[in-house]
């Protein structure tokens, strides 16, 4: 603990009157501020990114053309050193993908099979059974729901955190719980806050046991019409057809690039988001933004005339949608380098501006996170003490095995309208806010990588 007040006493001297050092920080961090806030290096690579790749889903061929892109882009950037790391996994296929409301007029339903769902062997015809939320099915006895269509309905509610975003168990959970049911197939109000006629895919679990029914999103109309069929409380059928399916194994790359500090520790602040992204649209907020704003943060803060001791290294992982495939590779090749990875961060939750920060560090360094807080008030983000920063799908499984790390929180009240749909494009993206979330960034990078002091271990957790 003495460590622990000393520090708290440093730190508190320097914010009355300040020692060289944090006014040297605090320079050259809102220096940093105002060019990231002028800055175009993300929209950029942003716009090259959606408009020459396009969609990446992992294991396609635009996801191995996103690698030739991230690793070229990184050298034409500056990058002191651009490797790739090899990660296998299943490929999943959707070739095509149709429904309808039988009845006198068959009414089409817009549908989007979930990642990981089997195809259902051509047209698939059966009875609806509905329910509220996951939780009715898993209460429902087998007899009620054998043979049938299962459709669950919980409606996802929009929240600047992306709390709302728990309905997802519908989804992961639900193609198991219906299969355990005897279920034919499995059909879901799409896990999103839009009302635009568009399907939301996304992954099925990849823990459950037993094999999961054919499974796929409506968009909300659909849902509603759906719904309306079935409250005139006469027995309504579906037919489905859904050509998907896992072919075999697949190979992508987590593409890393480092930039070099001004000492010699071997130290680095560990950024990143993921290159993969969902088949339907370009991937621009899932999580283009995220592999743009990092990018275009460590070239900003590498620019400096003078770097700051410690380096940066931008992590752009493979296949997070289908299971965080890179992250866990990751963190399997990097498990005995906890010492050179002092701290992380990782966007990936769109392009909303950074609204609060979270930490989760040792209890050590815990007075370290005040001087953040003040570097970070220019632009109105507060600390949010009340709970701890996760680290983020990917990063994150470098903190659960003891990585200290940082969420700059993006606001993601409008997120989950475009989530994992084809109208997640270039067009949604607003490029002031892109500017804003990487003079975050930016704070955080040279904040971390200007101390010496060691922001880990944390406690180890799943
Ligand atoms: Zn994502
Ligand atoms: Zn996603």
């Amino acid at each position: 603990m003495t460590r622990y007040f000393l520090l708290a006493f440093l730190l508190v001297l320097s914010g009355c009157g300040g020692s060289s050092d944090s006014r040297a920080l605090k320079n050259s961090v809102a220096a940093l501020q105002e060019k990231a806030l002028q800055d175009q290096t993300a929209w950029i690579l942003l716009e090259s990114l959606t408009t020459e790749v396009g969609s990446r889903m992992g294991g396609s061929q635009g996801d191995a053309k996103a690698v030739t892109w991230a690793r070229q882009k990184m050298k034409e950037l500056g990058f002191d050193r651009v490797w790739l790391e090899f990660v296998e996994f299943p490929r999943w296929v959707r070739n095509s993908e149709t429904g309808s409301i039988l009845g006198n007029e068959a009414i089409p339903l817009d549908l989007t099979a979930l990642g990981g769902s089997p195809g259902t062997s051509g047209l698939l015809q059966g009875e609806i059974v509905h329910y509220e939320n996951l939780e009715a099915l898993e209460a429902a006895t087998p007899e009620e729901v054998e043979g049938k269509i299962v459709f669950i309905s919980e409606r996802m509610e929009r929240h600047q955190s992306g709390a709302g975003y728990a309905t997802v168990r519908q989804r992961s959970r639900g193609p198991f719980v219906a299969s355990r049911k005897g279920a034919l197939a499995l059909l879901i109000r799409s896990v999103g806050t839009d009302y635009d006629g568009v399907p939301h895919t996304g992954m099925i679990s990849g823990s459950e046991e037993g094999d999961p029914v054919p499974s796929a999103a409506l968009s909300h109309p659909s849902a509603d019409h759906l719904a309306q069929a079935l409250a005139a409380g006469v027995p309504v059928s579906v037919e489905m057809n859904l050509d998907c399916g896992f072919e075999g194994k697949a190979v992508s790359q987590n593409v890393i690039g480092e930039f070099d500090g001004s000492g010699d520790s071997g130290e680095f602040v560990i950024i990143g988001g993921h290159l993969d992204s969902w088949d339907l649209g370009t991937g621009a907020i899932d999580d283009g933004t995220g592999v743009s704003i990092t990018m275009a943060a460590a070239k900003l803060v590498a620019d400096q005339e003078t770097r700051p001791p410690r380096g940066i290294r931008v992590v752009l992982f493979a296949n997070e949608e289908q299971g965080i495939y890179g992250g866990k590779a990751y963190a399997v090749a990097h498990a005995d380098e906890l010492d050179t990875h002092i701290i992380g961060a990782e966007s990936d939750l769109g392009s909303g501006r950074i609204y609060q920060f979270k930490s989760r560090v040792s209890e050590e360094s815990a007075p370290l996170i005040d001087e953040l807080t003040k570097l970070l008030s220019p632009l109105n983000i507060p600390y949010n003490r009340e709970s701890q920063a996760s680290g983020g799908a990917d990063i994150g499984q470098m903190r659960k095995l003891g990585m200290a790390v940082i969420d700059l929180n993006h606001d993601a009240s409008y997120y989950f309208d475009l989530h994992h749909t084809r109208n997640d494009q270039l067009d949604r993206v607003n490029p002031a806010d892109l500017q804003f979330n990487v003079a975050a960034y930016v704070t955080f990078i040279q904040w971390a990588a200007s101390t010496d002091a060691k922001f880990g271990p944390v406690p180890t957790s799943e």
